[in-house]
């Protein structure tokens, strides 16, 4: 068997997760042998025909270069950069607020000397202040959170100038998947794609796309594991105009809706002005996402967001990412990918076909199937999305227009969580397990932290402190 080497420390996956431990360690410990094993290309070589070639079916890439390589599934993210715990992952339930808080000022910090912006939205302005009133006088709570917006060009500048830097501090290997991981006498011993890697320290940071993986290689080593929620939902697309008095002040309102019919919550998840919807390939189904440019050129005259419905599931069935799977693949197989149907349609029960869609006042900023929604959500969720865009019409009068675009499906998978400890280290001794992958987080800003956390702890030990 091919080796790749010795190492103190390894590192599953380059998202920022993977990412922000490598910094970290070369940073507190330069001497430290510390490689980094990503299944994705260096983030130079990363393409999506997609995109690249404004191609409108996916023709599923052996590694989705959307979701894989260097910069993880954040790469061609946006860059909504949240200082908060309230969302975006579950820190809180490792470490105190004011410390998650600090980590996370500490990799904007890290950020901003990389190019980020020093521009900040806050929601702690008189104008934020009336906005969360108008919200809370229609039962809408507008979660509090500074936001950067790095911009998606500017984002992956950042990602392309912190792989400059530590591509001579730490060994950077790509194109490689880990297949297995095996306890050894002296650590661990990772099977690769391209060889086997030993190595003193684990840490892994496989993100979504890997998390399938991950949890049956906990379940192998014996970790117990949590299954976690899934949220299933839409994406709306609408005149900017129509957010415009809020995405001025807050850029992305957070709202959280309780529905009167069956008391489930519905929220607004990842809000783009002048933004642009996107197909995402989750193991080869297509769900939707989107996107915004900070460069004024490049934006569209929509805003878009998600509108979610979370999903807990007890006894018997423990496997929300099956569920979400299902659902999503329902869509693919009416559309051969993403569903778009007018809001009106919806309601009135009619299928939005390629006639009536050329006829909405809203230009579609991706090239999905014209279709019906209905025969995809189950009812719970489609009644729970409908009264939510009631909802938000009575603070942004218009987003309940029949022209209102809805695409769908949009899936939010959370990985299972193993058990950890406040440094994220799981029961087996110098395993770390971090990022959306470990389940603990599900954005850029705590994603990173937790790469921070886990680097931390490992220099520390190596230290021994
Ligand atoms: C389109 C889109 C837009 C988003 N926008 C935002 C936003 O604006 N703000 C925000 O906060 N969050 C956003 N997110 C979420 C954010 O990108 C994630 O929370 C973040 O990327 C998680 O980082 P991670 O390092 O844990 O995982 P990932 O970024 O998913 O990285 C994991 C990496 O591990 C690699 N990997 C997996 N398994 C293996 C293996 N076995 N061997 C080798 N490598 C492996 C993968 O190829 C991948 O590159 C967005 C996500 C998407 C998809």
């Amino acid at each position: 068997m091919v080796s790749l080497g010795e190492y103190d420390v390894g590192i599953i996956g380059g998202g920022i997760a993977g990412i922000y431990a490598g910094y970290e360690l070369s940073k507190l410990n330069p001497s430290l042998k510390v490689i980094l094993i990503e299944q994705g290309e260096n983030i130079h070589r990363r393409s999506c025909p997609i995109v690249a070639h404004k191609t409108k079916e996916c023709i599923s890439c052996a590694s989705c270069a959307i979701m894989r390589g260097f910069g993880g599934a954040g790469a061609y993210s946006d860059g909504k950069y949240n200082f908060t715990t309230e969302f975006g992952g579950w820190l809180r339930d490792y470490l105190p607020e004011e410390e998650i808080m600090e980590l996370i000022h500490y990799v904007d910090s890290v950020n901003v000397g990389f190019g980020a912006t020093e521009v900040v939205y806050s929601t702690q302005s008189a104008e934020a202040t009336a906005l969360e009133k108008r919200a809370l006088e229609n039962d809408l709570h507008l979660l509090q959170a500074k936001v950067k917006h790095l911009g998606t060009e500017n984002n992956l500048n950042i990602l392309k100038n912190i792989y400059e830097y530590l591509k001579d501090k730490i060994t950077l290997v790509f194109n490689t998947a880990v297949t297995e991981i095996k306890t050894a006498s002296d650590g661990y011993l990772l099977e690769t794609s391209g060889g086997q890697v030993r190595c003193r320290y684990l840490v892994a940071a496989p993100g979504r796309s890997g998390a399938e993986w991950f949890s049956a290689q906990c379940n192998k080593l014996g970790l117990d594991i949590i299954n976690n929620q899934v949220d299933i939902g839409v994406r709306v697309e609408l005149p900017a105009k129509v957010f415009q008095h809020i995405t001025d002040v807050v850029y992305e309102s957070k709202l959280v809706y309780r529905t009167k019919q069956y008391g489930d919550m519905v929220r607004t998840f990842c809000m783009n002005p002048y933004g642009h919807v996107v197909t995402e390939n989750v193991d080869g189904l297509m769900t939707v996402n989107g996107h915004s440019y900070s460069n004024p050129a490049l934006r569209s005259e929509n805003t878009n967001f998600a509108l979610l419905v979370s999903n807990r599931f007890t006894v018997p069935f423990k496997e929300p990412y099956k569920y979400g799977k299902h659902i999503a693949s329902l869509s693919n197989m009416l559309g051969g990918g993403v569903l778009v149907q007018r809001f009106g349609d919806l309601v009135k029960g009619a299928r939005t076909n390629e006639h009536r869609l050329s006829q909405s006042f809203v230009k579609p900023t991706l090239n999905a199937t014209p279709g019906d929604l209905s025969l995809v959500l189950p009812k719970r969720h489609m009644d729970n999305i409908i009264e939510m865009i009631y909802a938000l019409d009575k603070i942004a009068p218009g987003t309940a227009n029949y022209d209102t675009l809805l695409y769908g499906v949009e899936v939010k998978f959370y990985s299972s969580r193993p058990q950890l400890t406040p440094s994220l280290e799981t029961n087996l001794p110098n395993f770390y397990a971090i990022g959306d992958g470990a389940g603990i987080t599900r954005g850029l800003a705590q994603a990173a932290a937790s790469g921070v956390i886990a680097a931390r702890s490992i220099a520390g030990k190596v230290k021994g402190v």
